[in-house]
């Protein structure tokens, strides 16, 4: 095993990335730049401007070589950095090899049904991802990709042979409203939705749910719930204002999608075919 990949958090435990609980590991770097992005601290890779090393108030971060250097140690999480920087990175991000994730994973082994690997883009890291598949499975635990969509699973199988399914991400069907929502053309998206699905790989599809966005909404679960019918869970999540970029909310809203309003279109997707419809 020689891969390393950078990774900006492993959860021990957790119990929303995917059935039972699971180690979620959460890989940096992405290929969408989506307004509506939680957590865009993890699209880049640092450029190691050393901007944040000013401002971290614990010295747990140094500029040595030209390179930023963080102490976990010492950080207090503050979150300063993730603050003071500009370019969508973090410096709290880890190079890992697949032993040293192995060795995270099979301390929580005992206690978790699974691992699901997320980002960022995870299919960004996919041999890294094969490689560490193949270990997890031979401990007799399943493996969940947590995907974008961006990466083509038909041109390239080999992550879908090691792993149990992927929860796809459709964001946007309408060709201008997903350029503007994610920077991204939803055609592979689509493609994938249907492939995955032939292959049986296709564990669950998601969709936020955004407020005041009628048409756009209800344009993208109509066509999700049509397209995967019964064959897997449909996940309608509810856009929450926190942690996206302050430039972005006035084009997103500040408010958290109303639960009844999300529910109108589960009852939608319901009502199309998709059983498994549910919101979060
Ligand atoms: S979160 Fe960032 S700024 Fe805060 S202590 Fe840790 S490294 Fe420093
Ligand atoms: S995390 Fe951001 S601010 Fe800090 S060194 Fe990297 S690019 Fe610069």
């Amino acid at each position: 095993m020689a891969s390393f990949a950078p990774v900006n958090k492993i959860i021990p435990f957790s119990n929303v990335d995917g059935p039972g609980n699971r180690t979620s590991i959460f890989f940096q770097g992405c290929c969408f730049d989506c307004l509506f992005c939680h957590n865009p601290e993890t699209i880049h890779l640092c450029v190691h401007c050393g901007d944040c090393v000013k401002t971290c108030p614990a010295g747990a971060l140094r500029l040595r070589d030209g390179r930023v250097t963080w102490d976990d140690k010492a950080c207090v999480n503050c979150d300063a950095c993730l603050k003071t920087c500009t370019h969508g990175a973090s410096p709290k991000v880890r190079q890992m090899s697949v032993e040293d994730v192995l060795r995270e994973i099979d301390r929580a082994l005992p206690y978790i049904d699974g691992v699901t690997c997320s980002g960022g883009e995870c299919t960004l890291r996919n041999d890294f991802m094969i490689e560490l598949f193949a270990e997890v499975q031979k401990r007799g635990k399943t493996c969940l990709v947590d995907s974008n969509g961006s990466f083509d699973f038909e041109k390239d199988p080999r992550i879908l042979a090691v792993c149990d399914g992927v929860m796809l991400d459709v964001k946007a069907v309408d060709a201008a409203w997903s350029r503007e929502l994610v920077s991204f053309a939803p055609d592979l998206v689509l493609r994938n939705l249907d492939y995955l699905l032939r292959a049986g790989k296709l564990y669950e599809a998601r969709t936020i749910i955004f407020p005041d966005r009628d048409r756009e909404n209800e344009e993208t679960v109509r066509y999700v719930a049509e397209h995967i019918g019964d064959g897997c869970f449909y996940k309608l999540i509810r856009y929450r204002p926190f942690g996206v970029r302050e430039a972005n909310i006035p084009r997103m809203g500040e408010f958290t999608t109303d639960a009844e309003y999300a529910e109108r279109y589960a009852r939608l997707a319901r009502s199309l075919g998709a059983s498994k419809a549910y919101v979060v």
